[in-house]
């Protein structure tokens, strides 16, 4: 199967150039642990960010195969959910060690596909790795609770799967993403229908090989393909229990209420607006160098880029001196040595980002550094936009409002740290946050008031290890973030409780007359 990527089984793809790589293939689906060629006539062309060259073509499963996936899925469940965690155990560590085998080849696809720089890909594969290596610890978290709750009776409780579960997962990180659902959903006992984002799923087709050599019995991993079709044959088919989603607000939302009304458990991590409080005291050669690494790495298409600064009082003298660390990055193709953001993801979304530079500009806010228009030399048909910085933006302005998604950083000046958080908390996402200072009371300040879900202080982008979960807020999680993302909240979102009451009495019963009054367990 690995053949039919157009990427070895080894590294011997990278170093490498988007030439070599480009090898027209339809994109299979993934079924009872085999590759299948879909018998649509529908297909989405997905083009090389870089060069607009077209790779590959995504089916859009037919509904027969949709089923198909879903009668894989429900067959597999009842012999999965009676395997003993141990052994499932054994399975997710041989995983984790072909994810390693396979990280440069796993990279090389995303840079391929997404356009991230090769480096900036490896680190999407290393943070679901390690949801993968912490799923390992399912022992421990699947354990349940007991208690002698009277004289010979106890209460304990079990953790169970739910079913077959599906995931819905977004452009931006090809590997991390369907890495959050895969190794927790599986561990725990479920079942799993993963469709990847339609524009980049060659890490996701990777990865179901690596399920199935890693020795996932058949049915329990399947692939789908496709856009709004494949997403409501998801929210509608009744033996899907549950559906994780990240992605943007327009059809996070929907699928958190579509999904929700069919009786599903939905988990939806949604869209971001990230503010970092630059304070005066805070050390600034650190601060300079993490923003433009938060602002601008990978292109700014993460949701946890760091896309908004509010600088605090004199900080705001700063702003000249970021531009010109912003300037020296390069912006190259992915597999260039030296690269440090690659293009973004379509021509469509090229536009829409420097439509918002432009509206900013016509709001009466300051195109520090104008990133448009640019192009590297050996790349000139890509989706490329170079750094930008605007200043003297008001919240008022669209391109405060509303999520770039792209290597654009807007600034807000005010004078104190109160209107700091004020300005910050009036904003409607709460993903992610930042503070610098070296003020450990202002920091502490910060931490209590800000409504955001995941704060770094001096840390811009505090994406929480998982052991933790993803814990973002407000309108960029659905559902008031009642079910988030790995960690513990994960091991709960794939389970359900069952809760058992026994009871072991020694002495016979003597009493004919039954006890009619609700038990007190006195
Ligand atoms: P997207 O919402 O366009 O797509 C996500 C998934 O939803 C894809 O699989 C797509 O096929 C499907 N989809 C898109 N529109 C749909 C619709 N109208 N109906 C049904 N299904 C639809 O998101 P994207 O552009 O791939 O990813 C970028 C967005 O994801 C950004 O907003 C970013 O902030 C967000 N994101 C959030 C997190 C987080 O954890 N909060 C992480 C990564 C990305």
């Amino acid at each position: 199967a690995a053949a039919a990527y157009g990427l070895s089984s080894t590294a011997t793809n990278f170093p490498n150039t988007h030439e070599k790589l480009q090898q027209a293939y339809d994109t299979p689906w993934f079924v009872n642990n085999q590759f299948v060629k879909s018998a649509t006539t529908q297909f989405i062309d997905l083009h090389d960010p870089a060069t607009n060259e077209l790779i590959t073509r995504v089916p859009q499963n037919t509904d027969e195969e949709l089923k198909a996936a879903v009668a894989s899925a429900e067959k597999a469940f009842e012999s999965w959910r009676a395997t003993s965690v141990l052994h499932r155990q054994q399975i997710m560590f041989k995983f984790v060690s072909l994810i390693r085998e396979n990280w440069d080849r796993l990279a090389a696809s995303i840079t391929l596909e997404q356009g991230k720089t090769f480096a900036d890909a490896k680190g999407d594969v290393l943070r679901g790795l390690q949801v993968a290596e912490a799923a390992c610890g399912a022992p421990e978290l699947l354990k349940g609770e007991v208690l002698e709750v009277a004289k010979d009776m106890e209460t304990r409780t079990y953790r169970e799967p739910l079913g077959v579960v599906a995931a819905i997962c977004p452009f931006n990180f090809p590997a991390m993403i369907p890495l959050w659902c895969i190794p927790v959903a599986t561990i725990t006992g479920n079942t799993l229908i993963l469709k990847p984002s339609e524009r980049d799923p060659g890490a996701a087709m990777i990865l179901a090989e690596l399920t199935q050599k890693a020795g996932f019995p058949e049915g329990v991993v399947n692939i789908v393909h496709g856009a709004h079709r494949t997403v409501n044959f998801i929210l509608d088919e009744p033996a899907i229990k549950a559906v994780s989603f990240v992605g943007g607000n327009k059809a996070g939302e929907y699928i958190f209420s579509r999904g929700s009304a069919n009786g599903k458990r939905v988990q939806a991590n949604l869209g971001a607006k990230n503010h970092a409080a630059v304070l005066p005291d805070c050390n600034k050669n650190q601060f300079l160098n993490a923003v433009v690494g938060a602002a601008f790495g990978a292109a700014g298409q993460r949701c946890m880029a760091l896309s908004t600064l509010v600088m605090v009082g004199e900080t705001k003298e700063w702003l000249l001196e970021l531009a010109e660390r912003a300037k020296t990055l390069q912006v190259n193709g992915g597999f260039e040595e030296g690269a440090d953001l690659g293009p973004v993801i379509s021509p469509q979304s090229k536009e829409r980002i420097e439509g918002l530079i432009a509206s900013a500009e016509a709001e009466g806010a300051t195109i520090l550094l104008d990133g448009r228009g640019f192009k590297p030399a050996k790349y000139p048909n890509g989706n490329w936009i170079a750094p930008t910085i605007i200043s003297n933006v008001t919240p008022q302005m669209k391109c405060y409002k509303e999520e770039i998604f792209g290597p654009v950083l807007v600034c807000l000046n005010v004078d104190t740290l109160d209107e700091a958080i004020d300005l910050i908390n009036s904003n409607e996402y709460g993903n992610g946050v930042a503070i610098f200072t070296r003020s450990g009371p202002t920091a502490e300040t910060f931490r209590r008031r800000i409504e955001a879900g995941q704060v770094g202080i001096n840390v811009p982008i505090p994406v929480p290890l998982p052991m933790f979960s993803f814990t973002g807020n407000k309108k960029s999680i659905a559902g008031g973030g009642a079910s988030t993302f790995y960690g513990k909240p994960g091991i709960n979102f794939y389970t359900q409780l069952k809760t058992v009451t026994a009871m072991w009495s020694g002495e016979d019963a003597i009493s004919k007359k039954a006890d009619v009054a609700m038990p007190t367990h006195s």
